[in-house]
């Protein structure tokens, strides 16, 4: 099953992409960002937002 995932080492935890997700899928938790499978969409908003080039997705 296809998800988003996170290159903990370039995600910056700037937030960007918690503030563009119009499903709360995702969420900066401590010093990690958590994705939540079950609630995201693979809209991809999350993914061309990102400065850093930190998400992807997988199958
Ligand atoms: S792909 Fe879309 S729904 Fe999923 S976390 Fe990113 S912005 Fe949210
Ligand atoms: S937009 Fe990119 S760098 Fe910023 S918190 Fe999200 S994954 Fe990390």
């Amino acid at each position: 099953m296809k998800r988003i995932v996170v290159n903990r080492y370039k995600c910056a935890y700037c937030g960007a992409c918690v503030s563009v997700c119009k499903f709360d899928a995702n969420e900066l938790v401590e010093t990690y960002l958590e994705i939540y499978p079950d609630k995201c969409t693979l809209c991809m908003v999350c993914v061309k937002t990102c400065p850093m080039g930190a998400l992807e997705v997988v199958e």
